[in-house]
Parts: structure tokens; sequence; C-alpha cells
């Protein structure tokens, strides 16, 4: 059977819920023309050109509307696919999806427009993993570069991979197969394609690191006692009042965290002050503090400048040692002895706040995005992994003569794991997993 015939029509808003000046409905399915036909003023469609009209329920209008219609297999998922574009608003752009869900169309789950696409060939797995990947992207950076797998950059050094151990495997096969015609490869040959095959994959994988902590990120904890201006430096960095300031020691008790974009993804954690205190929430608080100054990759420790340092800073000090950290003297506007290595700041005024971010970045950025070619996430690294086992296996036989047909067998499985990796053979589970972290409507 076609595998467009297998599928029901699914659809579902595109946009995200809520205010905004336009709202996407799509439709993706055998019935995408069928359904719009029987909602819409005009059904002349054509191949490039949009149409405009109303969203109709009877007699009554439900809205004024472009309808981009796209046929199979010219479309996103591969199917026909309507993209209503309606005003936006959370109502209107329910309305039309219940509408058309009432003429036919099933309610899309998470991610399955790209999941037909992916069935349907228009992209592999590694550029449907990019999509989410953009979609989820928290740095300006990550989505730069998620956009090279999106054009197939990863897919294309998979395949070159894939063309050599091809190559390797088809005349091992043919010497077997037809041994008075074809002679079998010599071992040298094996030998080096292996080497190549291996120092390829190397390259790709020496990418993995930065490829994760471009993923994850890193995390950095701001650290002092209470008062020192730890929230005040918290809303600076992030632009944004999200931490309470007050003179009151002690205010912040919970561990506030916040995504700061320094070109890779840093967690910023605003802690609270940490001294001894007998109160029962507090002392909780505190706790959390320490251990978030253990789990963080850097420590921000902030004391106030317009004091000196006291027993409490350096108990404070005391609890960093072994760890990466900037020593930030706060309040510069005030009366300050500037010395030594610390950065001064005035989380009040602004002053010093791009110096910090200047220093803070050199410190967690050891990789340069711009310079990243692509991505990689860990089921494409674990892909990678077993190909170049399997590899290293086939590398080993060959050294020692190995007979040509047992050699075969760990070329294979290489193949087989870099099908896992683009998605040709790949498991229901782990394609549910995949799509599981979509959005509906993608
Ligand atoms: P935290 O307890 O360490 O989080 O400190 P807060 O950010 O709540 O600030 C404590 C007090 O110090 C508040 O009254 C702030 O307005 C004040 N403060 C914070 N940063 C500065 C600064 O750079 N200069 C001055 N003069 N006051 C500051």
């Amino acid at each position: 059977m076609n595998i467009l015939d297998e599928f029901d029509t699914i659809a579902a808003i595109s946009t995200p819920v809520g205010t905004g000046g336009v709202g996407v409905i799509r439709i993706s399915g055998t019935k995408a023309f069928e359904i719009i036909g029987k909602i819409f003023t005009d059904s002349d469609f054509s191949p490039r050109k949009f149409n405009h009209g109303w969203i109709v329920e009877g007699n009554r209008n439900i809205d004024e509307v472009i309808v981009l219609p796209f046929f199979a297999p010219n479309s996103y998922t591969g199917e026909d696919v309507i993209e209503i574009q309606c005003h936006g608003g959370i109502n209107v752009v329910r309305n039309i999806l219940n509408l058309v869900l009432k003429n036919g169309a099933r309610m899309a789950e998470r991610g399955e427009f790209t999941k037909r696409a992916f069935l349907n060939k228009k992209m592999d797995l590694s550029q449907a993993e990019a999509v989410a990947d953009i979609i989820h992207s928290k740095t300006s950076e990550f989505a730069k570069v998620s956009v090279k797998n999106l054009s197939g950059v990863l897919k294309s050094k998979i395949d070159e991979i894939r063309t050599d151990i091809f190559e390797v495997l088809s005349r091992i096969t043919a010497g077997i197969d037809f041994p008075e015609d074809v002679k079998e490869p010599e071992y040298e040959y094996l030998i080096e394609k292996f080497e190549n095959i291996i120092a390829f994959i190397d390259k790709i994988l020496a990418g993995a690191d930065s490829s994760n902590i471009f993923r994850q990120g890193v995390s950095v904890a701001i650290a002092g006692k209470p008062n020192v201006g730890k929230s005040s430096l918290f809303n600076a960095l992030l632009s944004l009042d999200r931490a309470i300031v007050t003179d009151v020691a002690g205010t912040t008790r919970d561990v506030l965290r916040e995504t700061l974009d320094l070109g890779i993804p840093v967690t910023l954690i605003d802690t609270a002050g940490i001294r001894d205190s007998d109160e029962k929430v507090e002392k909780i608080g505190i706790d959390y503090s320490k251990q978030s100054l253990n789990e963080a990759d850097l420590v921000l420790f902030v004391y106030d400048a317009s004091k000196s340092m006291e027993e409490e800073d350096y108990q404070i000090l005391s609890l960093l040692d072994g760890k990466n950290y900037i020593k930030v003297g706060n309040k510069s506007d005030l009366n300050v002895n500037k010395n030594g290595d610390d950065i001064y700041i005035s989380a009040l005024t602004g002053e010093g706040i791009d110096e910090l971010r200047k220093v803070l970045t050199k410190k967690v950025c050891t990789i340069e995005p711009e310079n990243l070619e692509f991505l990689t996430n860990t089921r494409q690294q674990e892909c990678l992994r077993k190909a170049k086992n399997s590899i290293e296996q086939a590398l080993l036989a060959s050294n020692v003569h190995e007979l040509q047909d047992l050699i075969s067998i760990d070329v294979k499985s290489a193949l087989l794991a870099l099908d896992e990796l683009t998605g040709e053979l790949i498991t229901d589970e782990v394609l549910e997993s995949i799509f599981d972290h979509f959005c509906i409507g993608k």
C-alpha cells in the first residue's frame, strides 16, 4: 500500500496559543482539500498560489483568511497540506480548528507533521531532529547551528561514510559470491579503508563534547552572604526584574533559575544568602544554596565592596576551594577601594555589568559556536560509536587476515548502526521518543 494512503487526515494549530497578529492552522492528509472545500468560500486551488476568502460555518462567517494549498508530494509532510492563516487570538484559531475537526480531520499528535515528513522520506531522522532543536533552541547560536543539520550537513557526512563502507562491502561480497570471476580485495586495501573510515567517524565525534555543552549549556550560581546584591546582579544579568530585591537580609529563600544567552545557554542560579541562621525556612534555603554551589560549573562570588571583606565572606569563599569562580565586588557606585583581580560592578547602576558579562562568557564558552559545522545529539553519537566499534573489529580481523566472510559481518553491523542514525532502520519506540519532544502542530 502507498504509505500516503495509510494515514488519516490530521490538523492542529501551528502557532503558539495566545494573542498575536496571525494564527496558523495546518491540515495534512488525503482529505485536506475536501475539508477546506466545505468550510472556505473559494475552492479553486492551484499549486504555488494562495487563496483569500472566508472560513464559514453554514451561513456564518468565522474569519477572513488566507489559505495556502500544497499538493502532495510537494509539501512539508509529503501529503496534501492546507495551511489556514487567520487572525491571531486564542478563540478564532480554536473555532477554525474545531470546524476542521468536525469536517473529518483528527487532532494531530506531538510532532506528527514532522513524523509524516520523515516517514514519507521528505527528510531523514537527523533533519527531523534538527526541526525539534530549532524549535526548542535556547540561544540564537544554537538555532543557527541546528539549521545546518536541517539543511542536511550531518546527513551528507553520514552518507559519505556509508558510501565508503558500502564500497568495501560490495567488493568483499563480490569476491565471496563469484570467486572464479572476482578476486577478493587485498587486506592492505581493507586496512586502509577501515582506518580512513575510523578517522572520519572520529572527526565527527570530536565535536560531540562541544555539541553536548552547546545543547545542555552550563550552570552559573551567584553566591555570597545576604544583602551583598546577589538578586540585583541576577536581575541585571538577565535584564529583568525576576528576583525580589530588598534591604531585608534573607529575602531569597528559594533557588531561582533562569536561562541567560551567552552564545551557549547558561542557567543562572540565584541562591539564598549564606549565613548562620536558626530560622527554619531560611536554613533550608541556605542548604539548597550550598548544594547549588557544588553542582554549578562556575560561581559568581559576590561581596559588598563598599565594606571590606568580612569573616562570613571568607567562610563562603572557603566553600569554593577548588571550584571555578569569579570574585565580584558589588556596589561600586558607593565608596570603594579597588584592588586585585576582582571585578567591580554596580548591580544598581549597571556599571561594570558588560565587563562581567565578557569575563563570564570567556570562562564558560569554551567552544566557539560559529566554528561548529553541525551538531550531534547523544542518540546520534551512540550510533556513530557503534559503527566505529564494528569497523574497529573489522580492522583487527583484517590485520590478522581473517576470512573475509567473517569481516563482512562487522562491516554490515556498521552499516546498520548508521541506518539507525539516519532512521532507515528504527524501532517504533525510538521513533516515538524522538517525536514526543515536539510540540503539537509541528
Ligand atoms: P541579596 O540579598 O544579596 O540578593 O541582595 P539584594 O540584591 O536583595 O540587595 C540588597 C540591597 O542592596 C538592596 O537594598 C539593593 O537595592 C542594594 N543593592 C544591590 N546592589 C547594589 C549596588 O550596586 N549599589 C547599591 N548602592 N546598592 C545595591
